[in-house]
């Protein structure tokens, strides 16, 4: 039996706002619904549906609130961008809502999980599911990606209220700190969002921000402190980008107890890769490299998961040869095995990894 597999990134709600994405249906419908639209040319073909969650066993997904400023958006078909605070929490608001309806409508389908008590109901019944196709419902967490729309920390309680968990401060830059292509540290309005986040018990991820900033928030923040999706610099030489996660950073949240979720995109995989030059240039071996990578830095198997951030910008033709859909991120149990690791040890990076995580963040809730 294959384990479960926790994903700790994935946009569906943007999709669904943008691309009018519905994961309810199989990954070869989308595909074939869009395939006459301008979708795949934007985000690629979809790596993620009902069939391939319950095949690939994804009992739970950090699913995301992610907008972006106007000035990094794709082009003008990308509307879940904001210009200003006010637009960025009315769009934020609505992701929310998009997820308390999904879950509403499609009860059978999708679980909003906000406190520990749905947490262990909910995985009890996948562990118990001794089936290759489970056909349980699949736990959502949310996760709020930029938080520009907290206007101000006093608003805090209301997104807990709305079901997020887990806020990272940045993905451009914010005024809260640096984030990816637009460095900087914590600023004072980042120091008193942190401060209202740990008092109410949210998780910070740090993915996106700026190094600086995450060497602050991992000196200063008391709650638990995350990657969800993000890579190791050391194995993309020649990379600018503080996109990726330095070794401090690495050594940092290691110390914190934090765990990192490994992105199987491409171009995180293998500095300067190109669509043009083909998968083939990017075995999914290259993913459980950045995973031994982690385990090598901590001494253990317990520090890393998976962040896909799959359809979050990108679709299939991005992803390592061989991956056509989420479910096959189960071949990285060979490949980790090939390299020493147990069975034990890959269900833990797999997704127990991020279930104990959750059970820590989640004792308040
Ligand atoms: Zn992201």
């Amino acid at each position: 039996m294959k384990p479960l597999l926790i994903d700790a990134h994935q946009d569906l709600a943007w999709n669904m706002h943008t691309f009018g994405r519905d994961y309810t249906r199989p990954v070869a419908e989308t595909r074939r619904l869009e395939a006459a639209t301008l979708t795949p040319q934007r985000n690629g073909d979809t790596l993620l549906g009902w069939d391939a969650y319950q095949h690939g066993r994804v009992a739970l997904i950090f699913a995301t609130l992610y907008v972006s400023p106007a000035r990094r958006a794709l082009g003008e078909w990308d509307m879940e961008a904001y210009r200003d605070m006010e637009q960025a929490r009315a769009r934020y608001r609505a992701q929310a809502e998009s997820y308390l309806r999904l879950t509403d409508t499609h009860p059978s389908r999708f679980r909003l999980l906000r406190t520990r008590a749905d947490l262990h109901s909910h995985i009890s019944a996948w562990r118990a599911a001794d089936l290759e196709t489970p056909n349980l419902p699949v736990g959502l967490t949310m996760l709020m990606e930029g938080a520009e729309g907290v206007r101000s920390p006093s608003e805090l309680p209301e997104w807990w209220e709305l079901g997020v968990r887990t806020i990272g401060p940045a993905w451009a830059g914010t005024r809260f700190c640096g984030g990816t292509r637009e460095p900087g540290p914590l600023t004072d309005d980042g120091r008193a969002l942190l401060a209202g986040m740990a008092e109410i018990g949210f998780t910070l991820d740090i993915s996106h921000m700026d190094r600086i900033a995450v060497l602050q928030a991992l000196d200063s923040y008391d709650g638990h402190i995350i990657a969800t999706h993000a890579n190791a610099a050391a194995l993309l030489p020649g990379t600018e980008s503080n996109r990726h996660l330095t070794d401090d950073v690495i050594d940092g949240l290691l110390e914190r107890d934090g765990i990192i979720g490994i992105v199987p995109f491409n171009r995180f995989l293998k500095n300067g890769w190109l669509p043009a030059n083909g998968r083939q240039e990017v075995p999914l071996d290259l993913v459980a490299a950045q995973i031994d990578y982690i385990c090598q830095r901590a001494g253990d198997a317990l520090h890393v998961g998976i962040g896909s951030d799959f359809d979050g910008g990108f679709g299939v033709q991005e992803t390592p040869h061989g991956i056509d859909t989420i479910a096959d991120l189960h071949q990285l149990t060979d490949l980790l095995q090939a390299r020493g690791y147990t069975q034990q040890d890959t269900a833990a990076i797999l997704g127990e990894n991020w279930l104990r995580h959750l059970e820590n963040a989640l004792e308040g809730a």
